[in-house]
């Protein structure tokens, strides 16, 4: 079904650099070590952790030179980085300069794949802006209720190489890919992908919003079943339309409404397919009801019609589209309900790190106290900000950009209450729990939906939703 030929790469004796120590790092530097290549690891960082992590690299035979992250070796016939690093650093420049390819890890995964003597599996892959892991999982849930042998993997936590190259056998794989990933791919050809949503993130990475779609527009390159996009998201339709797909390829839409011809949606309650049927024009499938999507708010629903297009296109059964998000449980820290508390409701979305993230978690409620604050990462906040204000009870602010947020509710919601803590600490957490159950009435909803990133203050976004059920606990106690 799908899988595409596998390329093979000579490496022996190839000089390979992989630029940075890490998740990605170390596994790609075995194994192109293992494939005969000439391994120079790169790192900026020369600290103790990674003193450690060379050490290990070294007693292979693979050389590791930490403290300098930006000189090319000069012998060096390809590059493998860690997806994070900037584009624009001058190592990347400097291969350009001499001609030599750049691969990201997934690129690395893509082309080691079924070099191990295994059959190599198809992927069906998910990008977008927000919505990419649940939609994954949701995705993963489906395919092994249909009884495939399947992983979700890739910006996940996963590795795709450990996927690619372990013990475990695949039929197919759920691949969740960040526009990073997507960069440093050239060649990754999926099966089906699917672009949720495209709203303005990670900026001061690509260097625009033009790049970063272009760089999302890359999962549909070489699809040879479908190309599933956001009817209600033209920017995702217009890269489906620029994509070179194969021959036969069919762009398949999503839609919380009815959906038309070779799309998705939503009828009566009820999650339809009329892309994949007989007669698309007269016939729908059923496939689930809205409640078996958990939680149904509205995106999450769109994510559960983005995961069932993908299997369908896979040609998994509606029956098992029903189980699989039956069987699907969300992560942690997305749109957590963390506790009630006197009426009010407290709920953890962490992970809404960016505007149109918390856009979506601030439309799932009525009214509503909200906990926000962090790094803004080039990010403005008017639009959001106007689009909630009627149901904002209160504001409590916190982290490195809060004025930003702040002089945006001035702008646009100048009769909603602010505390702004004025605290980049994480002890501010606490503080803030306390500030918005004073503001709340019973029936609101205390909502941490940050729109930020959380490294100012935090470790990472969990950390940051845990110290936030922390606190709610240690408010209930008080209240008890
Ligand atoms: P990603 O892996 O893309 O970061 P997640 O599934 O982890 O996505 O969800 C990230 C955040 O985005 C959560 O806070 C969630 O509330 C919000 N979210 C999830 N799906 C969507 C969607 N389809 N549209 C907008 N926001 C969404």
């Amino acid at each position: 079904m799908g899988s595409q030929e596998v390329s093979t790469v000579d490496w022996q004796g190839k000089h390979v650099t992989v630029a940075g120590l890490g998740v990605s790092g170390i596994p790609a530097a075995r194994a192109l070590h293992e494939r005969g290549a000439i391994v120079t690891v790169v790192n900026d960082s020369d600290d103790e952790r990674a003193r450690a992590q060379a050490a290990e690299l070294e007693a292979l035979g693979i050389t590791v030179r930490l403290g300098d992250g930006a000189t090319l070796p000069p012998s060096t016939e390809l590059v493998v980085t860690a997806p994070g690093w900037q584009p624009d650093k001058p190592l990347f420049l400097a291969a350009a300069e001499a001609g030599v390819d750049i691969w990201g890890d997934v690129e690395l995964a893509w082309r080691l794949r079924g070099t191990n003597g295994r059959e190599a599996a198809p992927w069906l892959a998910v990008t977008g802006t927000n919505g990419k892991t649940t939609t994954v999982r949701m995705l993963a849930s489906i395919l092994e209720a249909a009884g495939l042998r399947t992983a979700a993997v890739g910006n996940i936590g996963v590795s795709l190489l450990d996927a690619v190259l372990g013990e475990q056998e695949y039929d197919v794989l759920a691949v969740e890919l960040s526009s990073y990933q997507l960069h440093w791919a050239p060649s990754l050809r999926a099966h089906s992908a699917a672009v949720l949503n495209l709203a303005p993130d990670h900026l001061d990475w690509h260097g625009s919003m033009e790049a970063y779609a272009a760089d999302k527009g890359r999962v549909y390159e070489g699809n040879t079943v479908a190309c599933v996009y956001n009817a209600a998201d033209p920017a995702t339709e217009e890269l489906v339309r620029e994509a070179d797909v194969e021959e036969g390829c069919r762009a398949i839409g999503f839609t919380l409404g009815t959906p038309g011809p070779s799309q998705l949606g939503v009828v009566d309650g009820i999650l339809v397919d009329r892309a994949f049927v007989a007669n698309r024009q007269k016939q729908a499938q059923e496939l689930a009801e809205v409640s078996d999507v958990n939680p149904p708010a509205p995106h999450n629903i769109a994510n559960a019609l983005a995961a069932a297009a993908l299997a369908r296109a896979f040609g998994v059964e509606p029956a098992a589209v029903r189980d699989g998000l039956r069987a699907f449980r969300p992560d942690a820290h997305r749109i957590e309900h963390v506790a009630d508390i006197g009426e009010v409701a407290y709920v953890d979305d962490s992970k809404a790190t960016n505007t149109h993230a918390t856009e979506a978690s601030l439309a799932a409620y009525d009214s509503i106290v909200w906990i926000a604050g962090g790094l803004a990462k080039g990010a403005t906040f008017d639009e959001l900000v106007t689009g909630a204000a009627k149901r904002l009870r209160g504001v409590v602010l916190m982290g490195a950009d809060r004025a930003l947020i702040r002089e945006a509710l001035t702008r646009h919601a100048p009769e909603v209450p602010v505390v702004d803590l004025d605290r980049t600490d994480t002890g501010a957490m606490s503080e803030a729990v306390e500030h918005a159950a004073r503001l709340a009435r019973p029936g609101d909803t205390v909502l941490l939906a940050p729109a930020c990133a959380s490294m100012d203050m935090f470790t990472n976004y969990n950390k940051r939703g845990e110290a936030f059920a922390d606190a709610v606990r240690a408010h209930a106690e008080k209240s008890a």
